[in-house]
């Protein structure tokens, strides 16, 4: 089934009710509204000569209109593919050669650069603009069309979008998600977050993400529920918006920004009734600092481009830190050792996922795909993790972050943890160095509060008091902070390669 299907009931029922508030235009959109405007935007996307299957390649800021595109490309029965607006032109060039799209809507202000791609790579595409005050040459013909639009039948296992990985540890690869991963993944968060028809959701998340594409606006979607929808996450604007928010969601940077201000009270949040964050690991010293602010815990899950959400802690139960909670209902977790055998409690290994959301490969990529399955149809994150005895998931690090030195596994996050108790110690970022005797050193990034960083010695000798010593940093690098990509993701291949070598 067509993935809009499940959106479009709400959709008529709710003619009237508020889809998307908006703020910063003082501008209020019904869901009736966004069904005529997706409408005609898919009428218009067939005029161009869309075809079901065909890639629509949208890099424009985050706005209503934006988001009814998405709506539209799902309706017309093509593939969905949003670009970071961060991107340059030479990245830009990678994914529409290699995605080679029908349509590229973008920015007039970008429009040059892929007039530039379409004649170097060869790739023929229509280009229209959308601009997020609602000009751009998408817009100038939308009066023509019907705002009805009969949607495109197309099987659950259609590929509905393809969203680039964040390119955390080397070149983003397109993943392919079906109709079915959405739908089933925003049934079962709908599920198990006790999703209510009166929920309105703060969404300040960029929408070419997994995180605020697809988590929070298909939950919405499918609940017809209101989002207040912000251009960027401002922490003055976020809590001015809050006292008529129930539900939140954010990347850890939200949480610590969030508590970076002096009037964000726990009056601010009388309506809500749950904050989840992911997409980076949520710091234990934050969801401590945030309880006690607000009275909230905030809830961790844990997911990615190519699997959508995998794990949850409980809406009702304890949220422990440092966690990502349980499997989600359908979704199977497993851990296993490096020859393949499953761990069993505590034990740290590769974390693999099946289940409804895993996706169908990475497009055009065969052989990588094929990798990263296992013979029984396991998909290997590439992350490491450890299970409880109660169930709980817990996030060790990544594969490609793990330290092997002099033949030991050096687990970054054991270290981090360590770090971050020293008075003094903001953050840190733990990675190799490359050592020649050892292969690989352990080194650090520290970020310190103003006037307060911990001297080198210090450092050394707090680790040597709680780690083995070969798990004790010996390259001490001070930074004003740590390389962040707009996830928030730590990029730790940048520090290895300028602090590293
Ligand atoms: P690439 O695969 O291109 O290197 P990426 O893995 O960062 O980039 P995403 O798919 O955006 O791209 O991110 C998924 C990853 O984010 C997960 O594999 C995991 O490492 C991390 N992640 C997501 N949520 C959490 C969380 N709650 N705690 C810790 N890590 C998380
Ligand atoms: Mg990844």
């Amino acid at each position: 089934m067509n993935l809009f299907e499940s959106f479009q009931q709400g959709f008529q029922l709710h003619k009237n009710k508020v889809a998307l508030r908006v703020p910063e235009q003082e501008r209020l959109v019904s869901f009736g509204e966004l069904d005529g405007l997706s409408a005609r935007m898919a009428h218009q996307l067939v005029g161009l000569g869309v075809e079901p299957g065909d890639r629509v390649a949208v890099q424009v800021d985050k706005s209503v209109e934006a988001l009814a595109l998405y709506l539209a490309v799902l309706r017309a029965g093509a593939i969905y593919l949003p670009l970071n607006t961060a991107y340059m032109p030479e990245e830009l060039a990678y994914f529409v050669s290699n995605a080679e799209p029908r349509v590229v809507v973008t920015k007039q202000a970008q429009r040059g650069i892929f007039a530039g791609i379409q004649q170097d790579s060869g790739v023929v595409f229509s280009c229209v603009t959308l601009e997020s005050d609602r000009s751009g040459s998408l817009m100038q013909e939308l009066g023509r069309y019907s705002d009805q639009f009969e949607t495109v039948a197309r099987s659950g296992d259609d590929i509905a979008a393809i969203l680039y990985t964040s390119g955390t540890t080397g070149r983003p690869k397109g993943a392919m998600i079906s109709h079915d991963n959405l739908a089933s993944n925003a049934r079962t968060l709908s599920d198990i977050w006790g999703w209510k028809g009166n929920d309105v959701l703060l969404h300040a998340l960029p929408i070419f993400h997994v995180h605020g594409l697809f988590v929070a606006c298909n939950i919405s979607f499918m609940n017809a529920t209101e989002m207040v929808f912000l251009s960027k996450f401002d922490a003055q604007h976020a809590l001015s918006e809050l006292p008529s928010c129930t539900v939140m969601m954010g990347v850890p940077t939200f949480y610590t920004r969030l508590l970076g201000e002096s009037d964000f009270t726990s009056e601010l949040c009388v309506n809500m009734r749950l904050f989840i964050s992911g997409s980076a690991p949520l710091l234990e010293e934050t969801f401590e600092a945030f309880e006690a602010r607000t009275g909230h815990r905030i809830l961790e899950r844990y997911g990615m481009t190519e699997t959508g959400m995998n794990t949850s802690n409980p809406l009702r139960g304890a949220r422990l830190p440092g966690t990502v909670g349980f499997p989600l209902p359908g979704t199977d977790v497993r851990v296993m050792s490096e020859s393949g055998e499953l761990l069993s409690a505590g034990e740290v290994g590769s974390l693999q996922v099946k289940g409804p959301n895993v996706f169908q490969g990475y497009w055009r990529m065969p052989e990588k795909t094929a990798a990263d399955f296992t013979e029984d149809g396991y998909f290997i994150t590439g992350d490491l993790g450890k299970i409880d005895a109660e169930g709980y998931v817990a996030i060790v690090g990544r594969e490609k972050d793990l330290i092997i030195s002099g033949g030991y596994n050096i687990y970054p996050k054991e270290v981090e943890l360590v770090l971050n108790e020293i008075p003094g110690v903001v953050e840190t970022a733990v990675f190799a160095y490359k050592h020649a005797d050892f292969g690989e050193g352990v080194a650090v990034a520290v970020v310190a509060e103003q006037g307060q960083a911990p001297s080198e010695e210090q450092i050394v000798s707090y680790c040597r008091d709680r780690l083995a010593a070969y798990k004790v940093p010996r390259r001490i690098i001070y930074l004003a902070e740590l390389p962040r990509n707009t996830m928030g993701k730590v990029q730790k291949n940048l520090l290895r390669d300028e602090y590293g070598q």
